[in-house]
């Protein structure tokens, strides 16, 4: 049993901890079951993004937490971190191997923790002090600290360089005062990587510093923001007079745009990683919908579907390739064309939906299967956005990949 995930193991050693992989998640949890859908059976939620309740936020984070650190403990849970921290020491690819074969089995969904682990806790081993790593990275990794990114502001989102929260040393503390807004997971994050100008007086991109803010510290106010589909996963986040210790700087004083750069990499890998599954399922939903309405013979529709499916499982061996390569030998462009391409996978799939649904596309008349689409598709418009939006990773990979002429800067 469980044969077909051993032979994603490459190598002696990947088998073995392939093996153990496999015992350790087969005696928790089930495998998932197949996604053969049949029209009107089971769950037909379809969000990109949670539409939780406050009771229901509490609980998926508590059970990932509880999933993490059920991870930490056997040795599953910081795969690739560093020993002395914890970490297992092992090779990315063995975290990678984890992952694919944790894919195959019902575990909970991870998405509370994910900025922590997959953007905040990376660049705090990177670049902070071994005080901060004991203090957050590792708690994060434990599954005890849920983290969140405090970078966009009103006024700085593409141009994430003019953020206007500033910090003042004050002794020993830094205090911050300014707005962050779509802090994602921000209404029950422990901490948040804070992006703010230290200095008025240097050149844009050399002004900033990060910081590490305990979301407890005095005088930060937390306020959800509601979205269009109902649910609220962001928060508009204000810092008003924030002491936070020089401890809690991450990197030099002025060295914040590197490492905010460095973190949003890790952001864009976590959009793609986190895509398949609800691809996959979206898909197979799609083709029941076209029998359903009676358009699956259509060859347009078909030519439609199957373009999607080629495209799904392009993005998704690009992904693996891109696995196969160390992290400091990646410029960046390649996981801004994993993001966008993923975005768009999101987007023509709601866009088949609406052409299959006609009018109860838009309107909720209860039916199985029918409003899920639209929150799909006002989802799909976020994921265009998140990471950099659509025009930015374009211009990215115009400069990075294709050579052409850059932007003018300031
Ligand atoms: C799902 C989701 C989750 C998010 N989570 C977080 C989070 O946890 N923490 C956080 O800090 N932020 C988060 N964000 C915010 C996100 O990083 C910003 O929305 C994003 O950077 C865009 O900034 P903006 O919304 O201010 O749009 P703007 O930058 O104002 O852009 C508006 C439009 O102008 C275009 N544009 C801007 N500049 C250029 C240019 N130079 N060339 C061409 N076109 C341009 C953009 O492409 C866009 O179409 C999240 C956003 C989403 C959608």
């Amino acid at each position: 049993m469980n044969e077909d995930l051993l032979v994603l193991a490459t190598t002696t050693a990947e088998r073995e901890f392939a093996t153990q992989a496999v015992a350790f998640l087969s005696a928790r949890y089930d495998r998932r079951r197949s996604l053969t859908a049949n029209w009107g059976e089971g769950d037909e939620a379809l969000s990109l993004f949670h539409e939780s309740t406050d009771a229901q936020e509490r609980a998926e984070a508590n059970a990932a937490r509880a999933w993490q650190r059920a991870r930490w403990d056997a040795g599953f849970g910081w795969i690739a971190g560093p020993v002395e921290y914890g970490g297992r020491g092992l090779p990315a690819s063995h975290d990678r191997l984890y992952r694919m074969i944790e894919g195959a089995f019902d575990v909970p969904d991870m998405s509370p923790l994910r900025i922590g682990l997959g953007t905040i806790s990376p660049v705090l081993v990177a670049f902070g002090t071994p005080e901060l790593i004991e203090t957050y990275a590792v708690p994060m990794q434990r599954g005890d600290l849920i983290g969140c990114q405090l970078f966009s502001e009103p006024g700085a989102g593409s141009d994430l360089a003019g953020v206007r929260t500033r910090a003042i040393r004050r002794g020993d503390d830094w205090v911050i005062d300014g707005q962050k807004v779509w802090t994602s997971n921000g209404s029950f994050a422990d901490i948040g990587l804070a992006i703010v100008r230290t200095d008025a007086d240097a050149p844009k991109h050399r002004g900033l510093t990060l910081f590490v803010v305990p979301m407890d510290t005095p005088g930060v106010e937390v306020r959800r923001i509601r979205q269009l589909t109902g649910g609220h996963s962001f928060a508009e986040t204000f810092l008003s007079d924030v002491a936070v210790p020089d401890s809690h700087r991450l990197g030099e004083e002025g060295e914040g745009w590197k490492i905010t750069n460095r973190a949003l990499a890790g952001e864009r890998r976590s959009v793609g990683d986190r895509s398949h599954e609800m691809n996959a399922r979206a898909l197979e939903l799609l083709r029941t919908l076209a029998e359903r309405v009676g358009r699956s013979d259509d060859p347009l529709v078909r030519d439609r579907w199957a373009a999607l499916y080629v495209s799904l499982q392009s993005a998704r061996f690009q992904q693996q390739r891109m696995q196969a390569v160390p992290e400091d030998r990646l410029t960046g462009a390649e996981r801004a064309i994993d993001k966008v391409v993923v975005a768009w996978a999101f987007r023509d799939l709601g866009r088949l939906a609406a052409e299959l649904l006609g009018p109860s596309f838009a309107a909720d008349t209860g039916e199985w299967g029918t409003f899920a689409w639209t929150r799909w598709s006002l989802g799909a418009l976020g994921y265009r956005i998140a990471g950099g939006t659509e025009e930015i990773i374009k211009t990215v990979i115009a400069e990075r990949v294709l050579g052409l002429p850059r932007e003018p800067r300031v």
